[in-house]
């Protein structure tokens, strides 16, 4: 199936249909009913992941973002110099350094108090990166213009990428659930 109008291909997504399935009792990793359990466990280190790649992404945008913004001139002057556009360079580096700090945090508290009961970071992570990537992204499609959301630039397939990533291993709003009673349990 086609995400964001692309087959992503050689990876793909697919519909699978599971129809009358039969496993061998072999073949159970870690036993039955607990299938849940082995994806929760790779879900923390596998969002984590994504963060740290998505923290990259951000980079990339904001650097060919002030590389155009340097580069390219109307009303003669270069962009960076034009309208809010040293707020929009200065905004995207404030907000992307506060992410790779909240991501070292998460790593950290995985680090020494384990996975599991580093869930609150974890979630907090997947929420702000992709939101925060998103918007470092728009910023540099808004300085390229037309070309920014051409085949051109690099740009158009990061913005969609980290889009999925607001649903992939969990939509926001059930990262902010699993922040929010964190939180809450420790008034109850
Ligand atoms: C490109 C892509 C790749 C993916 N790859 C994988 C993969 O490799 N493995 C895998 O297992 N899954 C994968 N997924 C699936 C992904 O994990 C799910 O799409 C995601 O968990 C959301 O589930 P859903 O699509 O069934 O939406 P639903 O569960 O129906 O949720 C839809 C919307 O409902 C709202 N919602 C849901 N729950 C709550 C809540 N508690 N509170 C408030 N609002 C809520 C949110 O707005 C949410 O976006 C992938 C998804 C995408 C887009």
């Amino acid at each position: 199936m086609y995400v964001f109008g692309k087959d992503d291909a050689p990876h793909g997504h697919m519909h699978i249909k599971l129809d009358n399935v039969r496993v061998p009792k072999d073949n159970i990793i870690l036993g039955e009913g607990r299938g849940f359990e082995i994806s929760q466990g790779r879900l923390g280190p596998g969002r984590i992941h994504h963060c740290m790649r998505s923290i990259g992404v951000a980079e990339r945008a904001l650097e060919l973002l002030c590389k155009r913004a340097l580069s390219r001139t109307a009303f003669g002057k270069p962009l960076a110099e034009l309208g809010g556009n040293y707020d929009v360079i200065a905004d995207s580096r404030i907000e992307l350094d506060m992410c790779r700090l909240a991501v070292l945090k998460a790593a950290y508290m995985m680090d020494t108090i384990g996975n599991k009961e580093a869930r609150k970071y974890i979630s907090a992570i997947k929420v702000a990166v992709p939101n925060m990537t998103l918007k470092v992204i728009d910023r540099a499609i808004q300085i390229y213009g037309a070309l920014g959301v051409s085949q051109d630039t690099p740009l158009a397939a990061m913005w969609t990428g980290q889009r999925t990533l607001r649903l992939a291993d969990g939509p926001d709003e059930v990262h902010r659930r699993v922040i929010a009673r964190e939180e809450l349990k420790q008034y109850q």
